[in-house]
């Protein structure tokens, strides 16, 4: 006997599946990727009576075994492939009492497959409020297996299905209808070709066209030999298949099932009418989206500055504490650094899924779906995609993140793509200070110049977006099924424990996923910034003090840090690039800011207070502004000027500029491809649209 018994979980989408998962495994679970591709899958452990151990995993919800999507392909695949080491002991397939019968198409596919499976009837707490009565012994025997009457919700019916997981072997295997009977002569020539062979593999096997990679080749080549069938008659026989299975479905739900329609209310229907109105569903839509705005823009922020001087109050320990010298540097500039900059993250990624599982728990999210779907649809985009696009106003991060809802591939990835566009808090510190120092006084219907360019940006980041979004739509050729969700799953007060596990789940993902990347970089643009080859750099305190032996400390050390920062690696790289960004109108002063503010765009003003010596006055926004206004090029023409000014706004608009978007672009796509496409596109964009701002205006 096995020490682990495996157990999959698998059933229609919404049937609880997960609400069962998190009951068995509590905080037992971890969540990676299926090899290769980019579906969630969910592993835990449960602990059974007498010391036995489950392992169980919760597959991706699937409508049939007749694959059309990549999330069913993985369950296929498990189901298939007696090899696999995740192969079920016993299956158990999740349905929801409300939508028994389409439920059961997939528990007599699966049954077919003779593994061992266990009915869950789910939501056992919505049947007086639907008016539904089961025979359970009744529907014990016509689908011959156990069955777990439960409720998630409310907790009812766990340790029976914990007790029929560990009794499993007790299960019958036996198919409950006989399949075969569509075409009796074919499935003999089958049976006879193939006697070593499950049935009904085969004929799976033949039917997909899925890849079964991890199935047998020689075993597979056999098979496509004896595709005698043409691709319609195959067809005609999946659907008379089909229709054999509710012919079963019916007449045992007949006798098994019944349902007093007197007694479900009508509060749905009325909830519907309203949220999705003309009127009133977009009113109330943008109503909690302004509020999930709100949460992640200012609410996350207390959490975020608090963890912001935590970690700096921890370098500035660290520095004082121990001996000086470049592991106490790297310790506190580079690693201490870097993991803050990574935990800042965390209250935005919370705030914002908070919110998400809330809408999608009660749900809500189809309604939203139902709503935007037309609208967004014609950019290429699915109506889920306005979550993350709106969220993207605060921060791309848990806005990428939040493109997870979305099922079609090709439509998540094009969210995923153009949502850096949208305006980030963390290009405003950018903005502001670029606007006060280039854009004149005035007014013009009341607003100032300087408040119509900062709305501006925002719609231009805004339109940019959809429309990037219109263009990826036509060019990418990917294939993916974008469903139209017709059916609505009724509304319910959200379980608070599948909301904090979604929470803790997505924060972790960030935190220990795209972590490992944002430290990597940010220790790089540390050792760039705080080394240098040569003389100039090496000596910088020597050489700065003898040419500016009249000035007070303070000033000599500001001094002393830009003649360092200037010729350290990043110092050179932005020389370096200077004629490729003179165009643009910028020297090599800006572009070290550039390279700098690759860690997080907001660095750029620290990287340019530094640079022009006010380093520590240059919290003081005056300081730096009056030191920016004043600063010349060798020729003696000022250096920000409206030409640069609108050029530099409009790099930063474009600009990906943000290695914590690029890592969690690349966790979330699983592969580096798209975000260095991205990374590349966007700053070619950039480039262009700041050289075409410079040359216009100057
Ligand atoms: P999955 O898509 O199959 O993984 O389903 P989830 O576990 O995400 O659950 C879908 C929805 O059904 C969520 O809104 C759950 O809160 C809800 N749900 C899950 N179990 C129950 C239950 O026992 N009773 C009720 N009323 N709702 C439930
Ligand atoms: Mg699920």
């Amino acid at each position: 006997m096995p020490k682990q018994i495996n157990v999959a979980l698998i059933g229609n989408p919404n049937t609880g599946k997960t609400s069962v998962f998190n009951a068995l495994t509590g905080l037992n679970q971890k969540v990676g990727n299926y090899p290769g591709i980019t579906v969630d899958k969910k592993e835990g452990i449960c602990k059974l009576p007498r010391g036995v151990k489950a392992h169980i995993i919760d597959l991706p919800g699937t409508y049939s075994l007749n694959a059309s999507s990549l999330d069913e392909n993985v369950v296929i695949e498990l189901l298939l492939n007696k090899n696999d080491k995740d192969f079920p002991d016993v299956a158990v397939v999740v349905s929801d009492v409300e939508n028994l019968k389409r439920n059961l198409l997939l528990y007599t596919q699966i049954k077919d497959l003779e593994i061992p499976t266990i009915l869950v009837i789910n939501m056992s707490d919505r049947m007086e409020y639907k008016g539904i009565q089961l025979d359970i012994p009744y529907l014990e025997k016509e689908l011959l297996t156990k069955i777990a009457l439960i409720s998630t919700r409310k907790n009812k019916g766990i340790d029976q299905l914990k007790a029929l997981i560990a009794n499993y072997k007790e299960l019958s295997i036996t198919p409950c209808l006989n399949a075969s009977e569509i075409d009796n002569t074919y499935f003999d020539k089958l049976r006879k070709a193939f006697p070593n062979q499950l049935l009904y593999k085969l004929w799976l096997v033949i039917t997909q066209d899925v890849n079964f990679g991890k199935i047998d080749r020689n075993q597979i080549d056999a098979i496509d030999s004896f595709k005698t069938k043409s691709k319609a008659d195959l067809k005609r026989l999946q659907q008379k298949e089909t229709i054999k299975r509710y012919q079963f479905i019916n007449n045992t739900l007949k006798k098994g099932q019944t349902i007093d329609l007197s007694s479900a209310k009508d509060l749905r229907i009325k909830l519907d009418r309203i949220l999705t109105h003309k009127v009133w569903g977009y009113l109330i839509f943008f109503t909690i989206l302004i509020l999930m705005f709100q949460a992640v823009y200012d609410w996350a922020t207390y959490p975020t500055d608090f963890i912001d001087e935590s970690f700096a109050s921890l370098a500035d320990w660290v520095k004082d504490t121990l001996p000086d010298g470049a592991f106490t540097n790297l310790l506190a500039e580079g690693i201490i650094a870097g993991i803050g900059g990574i935990m800042v993250f965390i209250p935005p990624i919370a705030f914002l899924f908070l919110f998400i599982a809330l809408l999608e728990e009660s749900g809500y999210m189809s309604r939203v779906v139902f709503l935007m779907d037309r609208i967004m649809r014609r950019f290429g985009l699915s109506g889920k995609s306005v979550v993350p696009l709106i969220s993207g106003n605060a921060c791309a991060i848990p806005a990428v993140m939040a493109a997870r809802n979305i099922e079609s591939w090709k439509e998540r990835l094009i969210t995923i793509l153009v949502t850096p566009f949208t305006t980030c808090s963390a290009r405003l510190p950018v903005y502001v200070i670029i606007i006060g120092l280039v854009i004149p006084e005035g007014s013009f219907l009341g607003l100032s110049y300087k408040a119509l360019t900062l709305m501006a940006l925002y719609i231009i980041g805004f339109l940019t977006a959809i429309f990037s979004a219109y263009i990826l739509n036509k060019i990418l050729k990917i294939k993916s099924k974008s469903y139209f969700v017709i059916e609505m799953p009724s509304y319910k007060i959200p379980l608070f424990k599948n909301v904090a596990l979604t929470v803790i789940e997505k924060t972790k993902t960030f935190v220990f996923e795209a972590g490992k990347i944002i430290l990597a970089i940010s220790i790089v643009l540390w050792f760039l910034a705080s080394y240098g080859p040569g003389e100039q750099f090496n000596n910088a305190e020597t050489i700065v003090r003898t040419e500016n032996a009249s000035l007070s400390e303070v000033d000599l050390d500001d001094k002393i840090a830009a003649h360092k920062l200037e010729h350290s690696y990043i110092g050179i790289i932005g020389k370096a690039i200077e004629p490729a960004i003179k165009p643009l109108g910028y020297d090599w002063k800006i572009g070290i800011g550039l390279v700098t503010s690759f860690a997080a765009r907001e660095v750029f003003v620290g990287t340019l207070a530094t640079i022009y010596s006010v380093g520590s006055a240059g919290d003081n926004e005056d300081t730096i502004k009056s030191k920016m206004a004043a600063e010349v090029h060798r020729n003696g023409e000022k250096v920000f000027t409206l030409a640069s000014g609108i050029s530099l706004l409009l790099f930063y608009a474009f600009a990906m500029q943000c290695m914590s978007t690029l890592a969690i672009v690349k966790r979330e796509t699983n592969s580096w491809k798209w975000p260095m496409l991205q990374l590349a596109s966007m700053t070619i964009i950039a480039y262009l649209a700041a050289l075409i701002a410079f040359q216009f205006l100057k």
